[in-house]
């Protein structure tokens, strides 16, 4: 029986190249998404192409009854979930001073609260399993902070902290906690950024490229994988160096 991998914000950037890497491995693959539409779609078959099953799972992270259900779903279809990768994330920037709590509360509510709503739903049925693997996506700005991103920040160093408690957590159960922290990869979330913003970021590049979502897709791979069964509560930098 192939593994199953729940990818969340799949339908699009790292969260798309995930699970069609993981596909290509040979796992079978639930996709969450906001709406289920056109590009979903695609993305569906593109997995599909692997000879693996892949099941769409519209759904807001930052709603726990969503994840619960969603989860449930998983579990009615495949009987398991072995590789939760908590992946759905969005940014507001805006300075402090023009920030409303609104702002600040809505970046929060879905990158921290999301990755506790499906971490909570999945690692029942895992620790019932005494297996599995959960990898959060969390962002150098989590550790270096960035002006104009104090929500976005914020919620990233969450993640971090989170995914070290729960690792301390899980372990006992053999289940590995890990994550990734991306620096600048070029996907609609950096795309919107002004030109003369993003030549800044590539200027503090040491290796003077924008990370591509296959570079943090294969780490996650290997976060996935035997290779990686002696490593849990990392934070695994893919910047290109620009973190050091
Ligand atoms: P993206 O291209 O904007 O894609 C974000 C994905 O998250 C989309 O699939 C989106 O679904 C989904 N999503 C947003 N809100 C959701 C919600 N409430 N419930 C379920 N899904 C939701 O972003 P990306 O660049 O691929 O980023 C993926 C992850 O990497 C994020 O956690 C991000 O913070 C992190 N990251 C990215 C970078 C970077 O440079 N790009 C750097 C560091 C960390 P819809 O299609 O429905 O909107």
């Amino acid at each position: 029986m192939n593994k199953i991998a729940l990818i969340t914000g799949a339908s699009r950037g790292i969260g798309k190249q995930i699970a069609i890497t993981l596909a290509k491995e040979g796992y079978d693959i639930a996709m969450n998404c906001r709406a289920e539409n056109e590009e979903v779609l695609l993305a569906k078959k593109e997995i599909e192409k692997n000879n693996v099953q892949c099941l769409c799972l519209p759904g807001d992270v930052s709603k726990f009854e969503e994840c619960e259900n969603m989860v449930k779903t998983v579990i009615e279809k495949f009987g398991k979930i072995d590789i939760l990768i908590n992946n759905a994330g969005i940014t507001n920037d805006m300075l402090l001073l023009r920030m409303k709590e609104e702002d600040f509360r809505k970046v929060i509510d879905v990158n921290l609260i999301g990755t506790y709503n499906m971490t909570k739903n999945v690692s029942q049925y895992m620790m019932k399993a005494r297996t599995g693997r959960i990898i959060n996506l969390a962002s150098v700005v989590g550790i270096s902070g960035n002006a104009g991103q104090s929500n976005y920040a914020a919620s990233k160093a969450g993640i971090i902290g989170f995914t070290k408690s729960i690792a301390k957590e899980l372990a006992s159960r053999n289940i590995l906690v890990n994550a990734v922290a991306p620096g600048f990869i070029q996907t609609d979330m950096t795309n919107v950024l002004k030109d003369d913003v993003k030549e800044n970021i590539l200027n503090n590049i040491p290796l003077k490229r924008a990370g591509t979502p296959q570079d943090v897709a294969n780490v996650v791979k290997f976060l996935c994988s035997e290779d990686s069964s002696y490593i849990t509560g990392q934070i695994i930098n893919i910047d290109g160096g620009m973190l050091m």
